[in-house]
Order: structure tokens, then sequence, then C-alpha cells
């Protein structure tokens, strides 16, 4: 049997990227998206034929519902349950810039609130419901598969949890916070089972950093970080893939920085 993986916002970017590194290595996929369906759809197509490049047989589902709300959270569980009836991953990847990159003096709380709700508190919630499903499925699964019985939750965050952007500062607390749900998450499940891990990407070519991208250049080009590129979304999928493989078995609450080096301090 297929291990099952939900991805939420996987219909384009770095969760399309995520979605596309895992079809060929066997996992049904719930491809969650908020708007754009055709994207969905198109990413649907390429993970079942990904797979079978790969001689994998896999089913893909796409269903949409905004992470933010409580109501879309809960169907959408509901649906990865009906249609999987148990699930191996969770990626909480699903995020948002604000629409406005203000500076912290004109920066409103509409968008403080619309960012926080959708990076911070859907990924929370939604974490909770998975894994009261996850830990209430686990015996059963160990019984049928003890190979299964290992299941895992990934936080997408970002090198924003801890580099201040006073012009997003929005953005940067709801990603301060998910590194906070990871350690949070990962103590309080350790004993079910169940890994949870901070993937931490650094600038990543996407829609939601197509605006900056000249910005982005001029400091890529200038040495801002140690490996000098634009870092992929099949960078950040080939990171989720090796913890889906069980590459880390006795890690727990890690950081996994995919940032081309970000972080290092030089001198
Ligand atoms: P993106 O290209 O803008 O894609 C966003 C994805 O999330 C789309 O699939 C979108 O669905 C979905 N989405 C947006 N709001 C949603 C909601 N309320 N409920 C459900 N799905 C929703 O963004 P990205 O660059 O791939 O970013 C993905 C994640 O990586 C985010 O958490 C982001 O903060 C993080 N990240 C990105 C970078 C970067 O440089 N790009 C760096 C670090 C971290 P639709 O297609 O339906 O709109």
């Amino acid at each position: 049997m297929n291990r099952t993986a939900l991805i939420t916002g996987a219909s384009r970017g770095i969760g399309r990227g995520i979605a596309l590194a895992l079809a060929p290595l066997g996992h049904d996929l719930l491809i969650n998206y908020a708007r754009n369906e055709a994207a969905a759809r198109q990413t649907a197509a390429d993970c079942l034929a990904a797979a079978r490049a790969a001689g994998r047989e896999i089913r893909v589902e796409c269903h949409r519902a905004d992470i933010a709300r409580a109501d879309e959270r809960a169907a959408l569980v509901s649906f990865a349950r009906s249609a999987f009836g148990q699930l191996d991953l969770l990626v909480n990847n699903a995020g948002i810039a604000p629409s406005v990159r203000a500076d912290l003096l004109e920066a409103t709380e509409d968008s403080f609130d619309h960012l926080i709700a959708t990076n911070l508190k859907g990924p929370c919630f939604l974490t909770q419901q998975v894994a009261r499903w996850m830990i209430e499925s686990q015996e059963r699964l160990a019984r049928e598969d003890a190979s299964r019985s290992s299941r895992k939750i990934i936080f997408i965050s970002s090198i924003s949890a801890y580099t201040a952007s006073v012009n997003r500062g929005d953005y940067c607390v709801s990603k301060a916070g998910v590194a906070m749900l990871v350690k949070l998450f990962a103590a309080r499940l350790a004993t079910h089972g169940i890994g949870v891990y901070e993937v931490r990407p650094g600038i990543i070519a996407t829609d939601m950093t197509g605006p900056v991208k000249d910005k982005y250049d001029r400091l890529i080009a200038d040495g801002l970080t140690p490996i000098r590129r634009w870092g992929t979304p099949e960078d950040v999928g080939r990171a989720v893939a090796a913890i889906a493989q069980d590459l880390l078995p006795f890690s727990t609450g890690e950081v996994i920085n995919v940032d081309g080096g970000f972080h290092l301090r030089t001198l």
C-alpha cells in the first residue's frame, strides 16, 4: 500500500515542488489549493506522470480549502480521511506574503491578522486535527504494517523566522511563530511515533518572490548567499523527500535550512 501525503498550497511554487518530489517515491497525494484549480489539476497530472516515469502507480486528489478558515480545514481533513483512510505525512506549506510591503510604522492590523490566520493559526489547528487522527489510527496501522507506524509532519517556515525585515514584520512574526509550533508539536508527538520537522527555505524562485526578483538578483550576485543562486521549489522538495523516506529517524524538532547558506555568519 502506498504512503499518503497531504500538502497544503501545492498548486504552485514550493508546494508543487514538494508534490513532484514525493510522487516518484510512490506517495498518494492530496493537493490542497486556495483558488487556482487549474494549477492544482496541472500539478496533479504532472505528479501522475512523474510517478509513472519512476515505475510507480499513485493516486492524486485535489481539494480546495482556505487553511485560514476552520470550516474549510475541517472539510479538508474529512476529505483526506474519506479519500485515503489514513495519513503518513502532512506538509504545512501554504502561506502568503503581505499584499503590501509596509514599513513597521505604517503596517496595518488587517494585514497582521490575515498573515497570522493563514501562516500560523491555520497550520497550527490543521496540525492539531491531523495529529489527533494520526494518533487514533496508530495502533491499527502498527498492527497492519509496522513500516508505516512512523508518521511525519513538516512545516515550511522561512529564513524570516529569524531575519528582521522591517517592511514585512507581520510575515516575520508569523514565521517565527511557525518555528515555535515545530518545537511544540515535536515535543508533544514524539511518543506517538510522529516526527515533526521545520524546513526553512531561503530565497526561492516562485510567484511569491516574482515582484522582488530584480532586488534579489542583485543581492545574490553581491554575495548575500554563499551559494550564489536562487533556490528552486525542487531544492525544497528534495529536503522534504529526505524526511519522507525516513532518512532522519532519530531526529525530531529539527530545522533543515534550504537557503544556500544564508544562515551562516561570515567574517
Ligand atoms: P506561492 O508561489 O505564492 O504559492 C502559494 C501556494 O499556497 C499556492 O498553492 C496557493 O494556492 C496556496 N495558498 C495561498 N493561500 C492559501 C490558503 N489560505 N489556503 C490554502 N492554500 C493557500 O508561494 P511559495 O513561494 O511557493 O511559498 C510556499 C511557502 O513557502 C509559504 O509558506 C512561504 O511563506 C514559504 N516560503 C517561501 C519562500 C520563497 O522565497 N518563495 C521562502 C521561504 C519560505 P493558489 O494557487 O490556489 O493560490
